[in-house]
């Protein structure tokens, strides 16, 4: 078994990207630099960009999400980001997490 030199630079990659984001978390002014950077460094290895980083900046041009320049809406079980920044749309499917609500609707039953 020997480790693949691709899979190796991958995971460095995906190690600089958790950087990038971090640091764009930090340093709202440079955020959409940082976003651009940890791109192209997944291109690089060919890598897709982690899902947890998906949502966070815009895929047309790049712009971090952060206060006031985009908008989240849902419809019909999509998640629709509006960028206030190129005015463009993303549309993700809404994460449904387990059931918990199914589940705490059938408890109709008062505790007592
Ligand atoms: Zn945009």
């Amino acid at each position: 078994m020997k480790i693949s030199k691709k899979q190796k630079a991958r995971e460095e990659a995906l190690e600089k990207i958790n950087d990038l984001f971090k640091q764009a978390k930090s340093n709202p002014e440079k955020a959409n630099l940082y976003v651009k950077k940890a791109r192209k460094i997944g291109m690089k290895v060919n890598l897709p960009m982690p899902k947890e980083y998906k949502r966070k900046f815009c895929k047309h041009c790049y712009n971090y999400f952060q206060d006031k320049n985009y908008r989240v809406r849902t419809r019909n079980k999509m998640v629709v980001y509006y960028c206030l920044n190129c005015k463009k749309y993303m549309k993700f499917k809404m994460i449904i997490k387990n059931n918990l609500k199914k589940k705490s609707l059938l408890k109709l039953k008062p505790k007592s």
